[in-house]
Formats: C-alpha cells, sequence, structure tokens
C-alpha cells in the first residue's frame, strides 16, 4: 500500500500573526510545484495566528493545524482550546501529546486519549506524538515505552477513526537537539509501532496509518529518512520556521 507523505511543521510557541501570514506568504510560491495527491504540506503555528495563516493559505496546497486542543466542548478550563472553536478557524489537522506537552504541562496517555477522541468526534486530523526518552533507549525500554503510549494513547479508537489519525515517533532526545536518528534506527522503531497498530486495529488499518518521524529532520536528512518503508514524513520542528529550510526539507522527502 503506497501512504501519502505527510511533513508537518510544529511552530511551537513562534511567529505573531503577521510573522506567520508573512512565513506561509514566502512558502507559498516555494512549494507551489507539490501535488496535492503526492503530499500533505501542514503548518501548525499557536493558536493566535492561526487564524491570519488560514487566511494567507487559503487557496493554496498548504494545510493549516494547531498544536493542542481540550477535550471538553466548553466550561471553565481557563487556557485551553476547545475542538469547536479550532473547527470554526478552518484547519484540517491538531498535534497532541508533544513531548513538551508531557514534560512541561503534565500531559499523559489518558489526557492524550482524551484529547484525541474530541477531535476525532470534530472531524480534525490528530497527529499523535509518541517518543522515548534518552534513557529509555539506553536501557533498551523503548518499545516497551512507545507500547504503552499507544495502548493508552489510542484507547478506544475505531479503525474507521484511525483512517484520520497520524503517529508521530519522535524520540525526545533527536528534538531540538541536532541529533537525528539514524533511518535504519529510525525505521525499526516505525516498523514496532505499525506492528502494534496492526496488533490493535487489524492489519489493514494499521498497514494505512501514516507515520512520521521527527526530531532534526532537515532538508540534509528528510530523503533518506523518508525512503524507509515505514516513514512517510516528519514532523518538523526549527527547520520548518523559514520558508527556504521547510521547502527544501519537503522536496527532499518527496524526492524519494
Ligand atoms: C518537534 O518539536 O516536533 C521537532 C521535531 O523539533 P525539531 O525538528 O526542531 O527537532
Amino acid at each position: 500500500m503506497s501512504r501519502k507523505v505527510i511533513i508537518a511543521g510544529n511552530w511551537k510557541m513562534n511567529k505573531t500573526a503577521a510573522e506567520g501570514r508573512a512565513l506561509v506568504e514566502a512558502l507559498k510560491p516555494l512549494v507551489a510545484d507539490v501535488c496535492p495527491g503526492v503530499a500533505d504540506i501542514v503548518v501548525c503555528p499557536p493558536f493566535t495566528t492561526i487564524a491570519a495563516v488560514v487566511e494567507a493559505a487559503r487557496g493554496s496546497n498548504i494545510k493549516v493545524g494547531a498544536q493542542n486542543i481540550h477535550w471538553a466542548e466548553s466550561g471553565a478550563f481557563t487556557g485551553e482550546i476547545s475542538a469547536s472553536m479550532l473547527t470554526e478557524l478552518g484547519i484540517e489537522y491538531v498535534i497532541i501529546g508533544h513531548s513538551e506537552r508531557r514534560q512541561y504541562f503534565g500531559e499523559t496517555d489518558a489526557t492524550v486519549n482524551a484529547r484525541i477522541k474530541a477531535a476525532v468526534k470534530a472531524g480534525l486530523k490528530p497527529i499523535v506524538c509518541v517518543g522515548e526518552l534518552l534513557e529509555d533507549r539506553e536501557n533498551g525500554n523503548t518499545e516497551k515505552v512507545i507500547g504503552t503510549q499507544l495502548e493508552g494513547g489510542l484507547a478506544g479508537l475505531t479503525g474507521e477513526d484511525m483512517a484520520n489519525v497520524v503517529i508521530a515517533y519522535e524520540p525526545v532526545w533527536a528534538i531540538g537537539t541536532g541529533k537525528t536518528a539514524t533511518p535504519e534506527v529510525a525505521e525499526l522503531t516505525h516498523n514496532f509501532i505499525r506492528c502494534t497498530l496492526k496488533d490493535m486495529f487489524g492489519a489493514e488499518v494499521g498497514e494505512g496509518v501514516r507515520i512520521q518521524y521527527g526530531g532534526s529532520m532537515k532538508a540534509e536528512n528528510a530523503a533518506e529518512l523518508v525512503a524507509q518503508p515505514n516513514i512517510d514524513g516528519g514532523l518538523i520542528g526549527g527547520a520548518a520556521l523559514k520558508a527556504e529550510s521547510f521547502s527544501a526539507l519537503i522536496h527532499n522527502a518527496i524526492a524519494r
């Protein structure tokens, strides 16, 4: 089965509305040649920048996502954003369970699960992040940690739900550090993730889920990573903050 490449930029807490609009305006002509049938290009700005970016991206092949979502429809959840607030803005994707949310904001597999369910119910496409710490890898616990994250995070979802879910494998030791997992090391974990998805949802569903790699992916290493059989794209931090570096990465990734 051939899965469409998906390259998503996680802008994290970077870019005001004006800066985000300028970035998308600069990116549009650079990626205009990328056929929508070949790759999904997604940018995920901070909440306050989303509206400006949706407007700037209109009519182009750039899709927009958010970086988090709350599970409740509304209510006393100071600082949180609901699914309907996001869908009203016209976004398509939402990153859930990024390691920075797990590390700094108390995100757990249970809260990840609740957020995914709210996103799927609203018709949004969750990009669900999983990944091990350096000590997990050094202790031989990578598969145990990721298996637990997948089983907890995806509990109660159906095969139909999974058609809209993207998994991002992001080894925490590779995020923002310049240390990338080698294509071979990444592929082993991607294969484990795919096997786990097949066990949970059946072979056909597991085969169809797109699994991105994230962690210091850049133009220079994108092609060899995405050439691996179970690596279907990337979730990009630093290299997504400039139009030229993001465009170069996208073009190298789809030249596989
Ligand atoms: C990320 O935070 O999702 C990420 C992959 O960051 P970077 O590309 O900067 O390592």
